[in-house]
């Protein structure tokens, strides 16, 4: 697959809830949310807000993985 963020070549594995889990080499791991899925279909992110609270997230609870979901998703 193709990250969601950068376009470049990423793994995907099934996560839950309809979401998925990314891991892309240069945007690090993220989850997706199903619903955020759904709303890529009609809207972008802003991609370099998006990796910045990526790395916020990661930098706020190194043991969770940073997650796209309706709350945090940034959109252009
Ligand atoms: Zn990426």
């Amino acid at each position: 697959m193709k990250c969601y963020l950068c376009g470049l070549e990423a793994q995907q594995s099934e996560g839950n809830q309809g979401g998925e889990l990314v891991n892309c080499a240069d945007c690090g791991t993220y989850k997706i949310s199903g619903l955020v899925l759904k709303e890529l279909g009609a809207r972008k992110f802003d991609y370099p807000k998006m990796r910045d609270d990526l790395h916020r997230q990661r930098q706020f609870n190194a043991t969770s993985v940073a997650e796209i979901n309706t709350e945090t998703a940034i959109w252009a």
